[in-house]
């Protein structure tokens, strides 16, 4: 089974209302089990919501912090969604008998974002790095893509 990013498969959840979907996604989706998440909306930010960026003043902790447009700190929420769509993602798995092989994020992410992510300045500057719930995937041991990059890593059976 794999974790897909539910803005790529064509669901509203983006901060803007929209999506992101992407026809190379939804193919690799038909013939496999997968679980769409939207870690921002398990947060309970909603849809339209500000957008939020990771920023770079880290604060002595070393902690990554996210901030939306207004200056709001959501590391709580940013956090707190990722846990729960990884969650729901576990029972997912289970309920099919199937591991999780993998997950296809969408790239650039505060959430999702994994390699590259926006700075922090809100200027469409990117840095290396990765959203929050990619690193949670990552500490699990769960390989991590892009909508991008996928099908240079993942065989298609
Ligand atoms: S990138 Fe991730 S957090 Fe953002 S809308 Fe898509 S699924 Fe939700």
């Amino acid at each position: 089974m794999y974790i897909i990013s539910k803005c790529l498969i064509g669901i509203n959840c983006k901060y803007n209302g929209g999506n992101n979907k992407n026809d190379d996604v939804i193919k690799f989706c038909e013939n496999k089990a997968f679980v769409g998440v939207c870690p921002e909306c398990d947060a309970g930010l909603g849809t339209p919501r500000i957008p939020s960026e990771i920023s770079l003043a880290l604060p002595a902790d070393k902690k990554k912090r996210i901030v939306n447009r207004e200056g709001k700190d959501l590391t709580k929420e940013f956090t707190l969604g990722s846990k729960i769509s990884y969650d729901k993602a576990l029972k997912s798995a289970r309920e099919v008998n199937q591991r999780i092989e993998g997950a296809i994020l969408k790239s650039k992410s505060p959430s999702c974002g994994v390699g590259m992510i926006y700075d922090g300045t809100f200027t469409g500057t990117l840095i290396e790095g990765n959203g929050v719930f990619a690193d949670l995937l990552i500490d699990k041991s769960i390989p991590v893509y892009t909508e991008k990059n996928f099908k240079n890593f993942i065989i298609d059976k």
